[in-house]
C-alpha cells in the first residue's frame, strides 16, 4: 500500500517547501507541495515537482568508489566502505604528520539546507584542525550592506506584501527563485498594488510585473541614488519619520546626493533622467512601498554598498512607517537553534587558518605553508560553482593533492577525486530546516531507507572519528540526537508547544526576537544612514570591479526556473527544458559581431574561454550578454562553464563572490 509521509524540501532557496511524499515498496513514488504549510500552500516549483526522479536516478552513485584512472578522466572501481573509510583516515594521518592538520580543507555550502547535515563536517574539522573555510559565496554582501544602516533589526515579515500598493522586485527573478514570494507579490497586484520589476534583462518575472526597469549591471547603487537625489529635491522625504528614525539623512543630503541628479545617475544605469525621476515620484508617493531584493545584485565589487543604499528609500520616504511598506531582504533565524551544538567550535584548539571558499582556486594552486594536501568536499560542486574554474581544475589536478568527494552523482569535481563517497538525498536522513525566506521551520524524519549503500553527511564523519581513533562521544550521536539537541533549550523564537509541534513534524512559525519595523536594533537605536564605524561612513557610488577590466559587453550569469546552481542537471526533462548553454544577445551586439542565432560563440576574458550556443534574444539589452545555470561539463560544447569567466574577486563587504561581476568579448 502506497504511504505518504511529510518532508521538507533540502535545497538553497528562500522557501524549504514542505513536501508530501509517496512511498511504495520503499521507494519515493510522487511528490508534491505540502497544501498545510503555511508558504508551500501546494505550490512546488518544477524543480522538485519530480524530486522522485533524483532520488532513483539511474546516475545516483551507490557504493564507494577508488580512482583508477587520470585525475579528471572519471575512471573509478568501487570499493567497500571500510576500506573508503580506512584509506582517507590513513592518508589524513600522513598528511598531519608531514604538513599538519591545516593542510586539509573541507569545501561545502548549501547542497542540503537542513541544520545537522548541512553543519554535519563543523565538528570533524574542528577536531581535526583543518582550515577553516569561509563560507561566503552566496550573499554575505548583502548582510553586510543591511548591518551597516540596519543593524541587526530583524527582516519584516514578507507576507506583509498584500497590504502594499506599489511592489517592486529588485534584482530578483522570483518567478525562478522564490515562487511563493512572486505568489504573493503577484496577489498584491490583482488587490490593486501596482508590481515593478528592475532588472538587467527581460526575465520572466518582468513579464508578470505592470512595468519592468532595465538596467545595467551593478549599477543598482545608482539607480537608487538617483532616486533618492530626486525625493529629496522634490521635498518628498518623511521629514517626521526621518527625524525620529534616521541618523545622518542631513550628511547623505549635503555630501553624497548633489552629485546624483538624474542626469548623472543616468549615464550608469542607462535609465533615462526622466525615468528615474518618475520611478522616485512614484516610490515616493505611494502609501505602502514594498521592494524585495535580490541577491545576484550583491555579487559584485560594489555590493555590500548596493544593498545598503536601496534599504535607504524606505527610510527616506517613512515606508517603513506602514503596514505593508518597507523592503525585503531575507530572514535571518539563526537564533531560534543552537547551532554551535553541532558544530561545536569549542573542538578548535589552536586558530585554524581560514580559507575563502571564493578563492579555492588560489588555495590550491598558489601553495601556501602548508599547502593544502587534502580536499574533502560534500554536497557541493565547487569545479562547477566556484569562481575562476580553470584556476579552481588545476587545482584539482594536482596529482599530490588527496581529493574526496561525497555526493549523490557523479559531478564535475568528482570526477577529480580520490575516493567519491555516495551520499543520500534528504528523503534518506532526518534534519531540521529553517528558512531565509519567511520564520518557518519543519523536522522531517527519513522517507525511505537509504538507495544503494548511500551514507548522509553525519554518519559519514561519525565513520571518521572512529577512524581517526578518536573517543569522542559526540561522535556516536545520531542525527535524531542532534536534531534534538538543537530543540532542547528555552528560547524566545519558539514556544513548548511550537518545539512540540516541530517533534512531530509539522511546519511551524518562529517568532523573530523582537518585533519587525518596531524597533532599530543600530548602536543609535536608529536607522544609520551615517555610520562612521564603516569604512564609508555614507552610501555612496561605487564601480564594480569588471569596469576595470575593458571588455566590451558585461556578461549576466543568471538563474533559470529548471536548476539550482549545478543541481537538477540530472533530470533529463529538466535539462531539456533549458535547451542548452546559451548566451542570450542582444541583435545589435550579434550583428556588429556578424554573429547568427544558434551557431556556436566563444566568450572569452583574461580568465578564460567558454563555448555557448548563440540565441539572439531583444530581452537582452544591447551591451549585456546573460547565461542561465550552472551547466555540467558532460552537456556543453566546450569543456569550461561559465565560472571560466568569473573571477575569485570579493565584495566591498562580507568578503563575498563577485560572480555577476563579469565582462567578456564574444567572438564566432
Ligand atoms: S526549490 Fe524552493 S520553491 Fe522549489 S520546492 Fe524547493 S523550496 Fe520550494
Amino acid at each position: 500500500m502506497p504511504a505518504t509521509t511529510r518532508s521538507v524540501c533540502p535545497f538553497d532557496c528562500p522557501d524549504a517547501c514542505g513536501l508530501l511524499v509517496t512511498v511504495e515498496n520503499g521507494r519515493a513514488t510522487a511528490v508534491s507541495g505540502d497544501p498545510d504549510h503555511p508558504i508551500t500552500r501546494g505550490l512546488l516549483c518544477p524543480k522538485m515537482s519530480h524530486y522522485e526522479d533524483t532520488v532513483h536516478s539511474p546516475r545516483r552513485l551507490t557504493t564507494p568508489l577508488r580512482r583508477v584512472g587520470s585525475k579528471g578522466a572519471g575512471e573509478f572501481e568501487p570499493i567497500s566502505w571500510e576500506e573508503a573509510i580506512a584509506t582517507i583516515c590513513s592518508r589524513w594521518q600522513v598528511t598531519i604528520a608531514d604538513h599538519g592538520a591545516e593542510a586539509i580543507l573541507p569545501y561545502s555550502y548549501a547542497g542540503t539546507m537542513g541544520l545537522v547535515q548541512r553543519n554535519a563536517g563543523h565538528a570533524f574539522f574542528n577536531k581535526i584542525g583543518a582550515s577553516q573555510l569561509e563560507r561566503t559565496i552566496c550573499s554575505p554582501a548583502k548582510d553586510a550592506g543591511w548591518k551597516a544602516l540596519m543593524g541587526v533589526t530583524p527582516a519584516m515579515d514578507p507576507a506583509e506584501v498584500e497590504g502594499s500598493d506599489l511592489v517592486i522586485l529588485w534584482g530578483i527573478n522570483a518567478a525562478a527563485t522564490s515562487i511563493h514570494g512572486m505568489r504573493d507579490a503577484t496577489s498584491a497586484r490583482r488587490g490593486g498594488a501596482r508590481l515593478w520589476a528592475i532588472d538587467t534583462y527581460r526575465t520572466p518575472t518582468c513579464d508578470a510585473a505592470d512595468e519592468a526597469f532595465l538596467i545595467r549591471p551593478g549599477s543598482d547603487g545608482a539607480l537608487a541614488l538617483g532616486m533618492l537625489h530626486v525625493i529629496e529635491r522634490e521635498r518628498l522625504l518623511d521629514r517626521d519619520f526621518i527625524s525620529a528614525n534616521v541618523l545622518g539623512f542631513e550628511e547623505l543630503t549635503a555630501q553624497i546626493l548633489p552629485d546624483c541628479s538624474p542626469a548623472q545617475m543616468s549615464a550608469i544605469c542607462g535609465l533615462s533622467a526622466g525615468v528615474i525621476e518618475r520611478l522616485a515620484r512614484e516610490y515616493a508617493r505611494a502609501t505602502a512601498p514594498f521592494i524585495r531584493l535580490g541577491s545576484g545584485l550583491t555579487r559584485y565589487g560594489n555590493g555590500a554598498m548596493t544593498v545598503r543604499t536601496i534599504s535607504c528609500l524606505p527610510a527616506a520616504v517613512g515606508a517603513w512607517a506602514k503596514p505593508g511598506g518597507g523592503i525585503f531582504l531575507g530572514t535571518s533565524t539563526g537564533g531560534a537553534f543552537p547551532l554551535q551544538t553541532v558544530t561545536r567550535e569549542d573542538f578548535i584548539t589552536d586558530d585554524p587558518r581560514l580559507v575563502s571558499m571564493n578563492q579555492l582556486g588560489a588555495a590550491l594552486t598558489e601553495l601556501a605553508d602548508p599547502p593544502v594536501m587534502s580536499l574533502y568536499v560534500y554536497h557541493s560542486n565547487p569545479a562547477a560553482i566556484a569562481p575562476d574554474q580553470n584556476a579552481v581544475i588545476r587545482g584539482l589536478e594536482r596529482e599530490e593533492l588527496f581529493t574526496v568527494v561525497h555526493e549523490r552523482f557523479m559531478t564535475d569535481t568528482a570526477r577529480y577525486a580520490d575516493i567519491v563517497l555516495p551520499a543520500t538525498s534528504s528523503l534518506e536522513h532526518p534534519d531540521l530546516y529553517r528558512c531565509y525566506g519567511s520564520y518557518h521551520a519543519q523536522r522531517c524524519s527519513a522517507a525511505i531507507p537509504p538507495v544503494g549503500k548511500a551514507k548522509s553527511n553525519w554518519e559519514v564523519f561519525c565513520l571518521l572519528a572512529a577512524g581517526m581513533g578518536w573517543d569522542e562521544p559526540f561522535f556516536r550521536l545520531s542525527a535524531d540526537e542532534l536534531i534534538e539537541l538543537l530543540l532542547v533549550d528555552e528560547n524566545p523564537w519558539r514556544t513548548a508547544a511550537v518545539t512540540e509541534r516541530l517533534r512531530h513534524g509539522e511546519p511551524v512559525m518562529l517568532t523573530p526576537h523582537t518585533e519587525p519595523k518596531k524597533e532599530w536594533l543600530t548602536p543609535s537605536g536608529k536607522i544609520e544612514v551615517l555610520n562612521v564605524r564603516e569604512g564609508e561612513p555614507l552610501p555612496r557610488l561605487l564601480p564594480t570591479h569588471a569596469e576595470r577590466d575593458g571588455y566590451p559587453l558585461r556578461l549576466q550569469p543568471a538563474t533559470t526556473p529548471f536548476a539550482l546552481n549545478s543541481s537538477f542537471y540530472e533530470q533529463g526533462d529538466l535539462r531539456s527544458k533549458q535547451n542548452c548553454m546559451e548566451l542570450q544577445m542582444n541583435r545589435v551586439d550579434a550583428d556588429a559581431r556578424n554573429l547568427a542565432d544558434g551557431q556556436t560563440v566563444t566568450a572569452c576574458n583574461d580568465l578564460g574561454t567558454v563555448r555557448f550556443t548563440l540565441r539572439i534574444s531583444e530581452r537582452v539589452p544591447a551591451g549585456t550578454v546573460v547565461t542561465e545555470g550552472v551547466w555540467w561539463r558532460e552537456f556543453i560544447p566546450g569543456d569550461r562553464s561559465v565560472n571560466a569567466l568569473t573571477s575569485q574577486r570579493l565584495t566591498d563587504g562580507g568578503r563575498g563572490s563577485t560572480l555577476y561581476d563579469v565582462t567578456v568579448e564574444v567572438r564566432g
